[in-house]
């Protein structure tokens, strides 16, 4: 069985932080499929469209008919593990600060053989298991063999593999505006997950907003100014915490409902950039730096951060046109931001989510997301270990549409056909 979760010992300032070390990272075009679908939390394996067959490592072509038409299609992961081993020597760097590790040889039910880790939880080889894909610290699709009987990963469960996750659980968080119902229902999450300190930014602390007060009574939660729109705030508090911050949560955004036409002047458009796209820009100018500089203090290091985006981001919606066009421009930043930080081993994770039930979304037709059930799905992204994330139903559903066809998606959100 796991050991339960140790608070880890606070870091001696005297000793030297570790430079980070990563699995290898490098991967093949082809081979980025299992990492691509690992971001969405999806265990993927090419199939052939000719001849049915289902291969692993991933190819060109088909392994029986050499046929080029694969798809990637998602498994179940099912299987049964043939034979386990510990490997107690390695060449590669990251592995060998590590050792031992669990591994073992898969029998997928689907046809073919894989190598994974092994959690912990699973017994002795032979027995039934399923496989997951899960993004590594070097942001690749690792493969791991879950007991068969569990329904939900558990990856943290295993000391080894919780370094795989972001799990929330005796980490330090700063969630940048606590004063929107989605960033209230972020912070009970946070906590409810197990944070040790949560931060909460508040900027205009003359507004009087319900429940924001209530935050103040959770024993981890700490309410601290914070102005995204204003560079010096944001450089003092960074100033103040940066240092000790393991994961920001970017919940601060600015949204108005109108397109073009609606309205004259550009000062709403604006205040949305200077929240959704600068504000970004910001808070990573601020604190990017610290969390690079902790990513490998050990159990006690920095390791993600997560942006609030919206599915508007993907493709725009007229009705929201401007909000839709900051949030693009966050999305194409955290694109950046992800590409400086995953060299040391830090996460960023996107949320995508579709209309939530607050202020600014009333006029949206439901299903509607409530703000607990995005606050659920950040949790769970920083547990499940993936990257992106797309919560609820319509999001789902716009997510497919975009895949499928982009400029079709353009054109029935252009005709009000969400
Ligand atoms: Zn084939």
């Amino acid at each position: 069985m796991p050991e339960p979760f140790k608070r880890p010992k606070r870091k001696n300032p005297i000793v030297r932080t570790r430079l980070p070390t990563l699995p290898p990272g490098l991967r093949s075009r082809v081979a980025l499929g299992l990492t691509a679908a690992a971001a969405r939390g999806r265990f993927e394996l090419q199939v052939c469209r000719d001849c049915g067959a289902v291969q692993y490592p991933p190819r060109e072509v088909c392994r029986v008919c050499l046929s080029h038409r694969l798809i990637w299609r998602p498994q179940d992961g099912r299987g049964e593990l043939l034979s386990e081993t510990v490997l107690r020597v390695a060449q590669e760097l990251f592995f060998r600060e590590r050792l031992p590790w669990r591994v073992g040889m898969v029998r997928l039910d689907a046809g073919v053989n894989v190598v994974a880790y092994v959690h912990e939880n699973v017994s002795d080889a032979p027995c039934r298991v399923r496989i997951e894909a899960a993004l590594d610290r070097a942001g690749q699709a690792a493969l791991i063999a879950l007991a068969d009987d569990r329904r939900r990963s558990v990856l943290s469960d295993d000391p080894k593999l919780r370094e795989m996750t972001c799990d929330p659980l005796g980490r330090k968080i700063l969630v940048t505006d606590g004063k929107s119902v989605l960033g209230q229902a972020a912070v009970r999450a946070l906590a409810a997950a197990g944070a040790d300190l949560i931060w909460i930014g508040e900027a205009e602390p003359w507004k009087k907003i319900p429940g924001f007060a209530a935050l103040r009574e959770l024993s981890a939660a700490k309410i601290v100014p914070l102005d995204l729109t204003d560079g010096r705030s944001v450089q003092v508090l960074a100033g103040e915490i940066g240092a000790k911050v393991d994961i920001v949560v970017n919940t601060a955004e600015y949204h108005r409902t109108f397109g073009i036409a609606a309205r004259r002047g550009v000062e709403t458009a604006q205040l949305e950039m200077e929240v959704n796209y600068f504000g970004l820009l910001r808070l990573a100018q601020a604190f990017a730096p610290a969390l690079k500089a902790r990513a490998a203090d050990g159990p006690t290091n920095a390791i993600a951060w997560v942006n609030v985006l919206s599915i508007f981001a993907l493709a725009n919606y007229p009705a929201h046109g401007t909000y839709s066009a900051s949030k693009a421009a966050a999305f194409s930043l955290s694109q950046t931001l992800r590409a400086e930080l995953r060299p040391a081993g830090v996460r960023v994770i996107n949320l995508f989510p579709g209309p939530v039930d607050d202020e600014w979304d009333q006029l949206e037709l439901p299903p509607k997301l409530s703000p607990a059930a995005v606050a659920a799905a950040l949790v769970a992204a920083l547990k499940d270990s993936v990257e992106d994330v797309y919560p609820g139903d319509v999001a789902q559903d716009w997510l497919a549409r975009h895949l499928d066809n982009a400029k079709a998606l353009e054109r029935e959100l252009s005709e009000g056909n969400r």
